[in-house]
């Protein structure tokens, strides 16, 4: 690959360093992870983000909860995190089993709490371009773009996938730096007159290499989201060939995957910082 490769595993560990220092300053922090059922991929997922809190030193709790939970219970729990003063942010990892609505999960976090940035009032805040807690994946792909100097104002950003939780805050990021930002999905008509024309261009499909090298514009910047596991390993949605024609390039894996849980912890703190402010400004009031 000619292209500079990104590199996301040495840059989450800057930021856990950065975390680290921040904790030491803060004090004593929560993280509560809540786990339903017992899927290996979110048991690994879950696994990934404890150790990472505990190396920071965030007192991460590890909430395993049987899969016939009912919504009721997992509602109930939830309250209770949301009331329990040591605990600064909350995760549910998804996907939940099928009887408990994602939507009311996520919609029971609170929002100063909700690290994963999936509640409506953080995506409403995202949207009017207000502070908010936002979702570690398209965070962590704007301090990419930072630490290797990309700079999104007035770039062409194309954005493959509209998820909430990547495509779409991903597409406010990219406009609140001032690029000017396509959104494409499956229903696009002719995908590549698109990324072609892309300065910087974000795969968040979860479809093994569909951006093939000849749909990439010589000289863009591509981040490649995608996970895909196949027997032969880990791909993105990229094909590794665009490397050739790329200015900077992800590489799956060790692109955006660990950056995605570095910033779950700095959302975590700052999460806590900004409870612990309004703490401070409520007893001054
Ligand atoms: P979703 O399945 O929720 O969204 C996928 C998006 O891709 C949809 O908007 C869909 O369009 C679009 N899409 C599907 N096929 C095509 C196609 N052929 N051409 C253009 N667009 C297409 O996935 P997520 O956003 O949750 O995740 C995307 C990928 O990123 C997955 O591989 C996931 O594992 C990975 N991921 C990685 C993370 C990390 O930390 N590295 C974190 C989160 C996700 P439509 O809306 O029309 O259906």
């Amino acid at each position: 690959m000619t292209a500079t490769r990104i590199d996301g595993k040495a840059l989450a560990a800057k930021v856990r360093e950065e975390v680290a220092a921040e904790v030491a300053e803060v004090g004593a922090l929560g993280l509560a992870t809540v786990l339903v059922g017992d899927d290996p991929a979110s048991d690994v997922y879950i696994r990934g983000k404890q150790k990472a809190a505990q190396s920071v030193g965030i007192d991460a709790r590890d909430i395993r909860l049987p899969a016939e939970t009912s919504e009721e219970e997992l509602l109930a729990l939830l309250a209770e995190l949301n009331a329990d003063d040591a605990v600064d942010g909350i995760l549910v990892q998804l996907p939940l089993p099928s009887h408990i609505e994602e939507a009311k999960a996520i919609g029971a976090v609170d929002p100063g709490k909700d690290v994963d940035g999936f509640h409506p009032v953080n995506a409403g805040l995202l949207y009017l371009g207000r502070p908010a807690l936002v979702p570690g994946t398209p965070l962590g792909i704007m301090r990419m773009l930072a630490e290797y100097e990309i700079e999104p104002k007035g770039a062409h950003a194309v954005v493959v996938g509209r998820s909430n939780i990547v495509g779409k805050p991903m597409a406010h990021l990219l406009l609140q730096s001032h690029a000017t930002v396509t959104i494409c999905h499956s229903r696009t008509r002719d995908l590549e007159r698109h990324t072609l024309d892309a300065d910087i261009l974000v795969a968040a499909i979860g479809r093994l290499h569909v951006i093939r090298a000849d749909m990439v514009k010589p000289g863009a910047t591509v981040i490649d989201v995608g996970m895909n596991r196949t027997d032969d390993g880990l791909f993105g949605d990229v094909d590794p060939a665009a490397g050739e024609r790329a200015a900077f390039m992800t590489p799956v894996p060790g692109g955006v995957g660990p950056m995605t849980i570095a910033m779950l912890l700095k959302n975590t703190v700052a999460a806590a910082r900004a409870r612990r402010a309004a703490a401070i400004a409520k007893s001054a009031g």
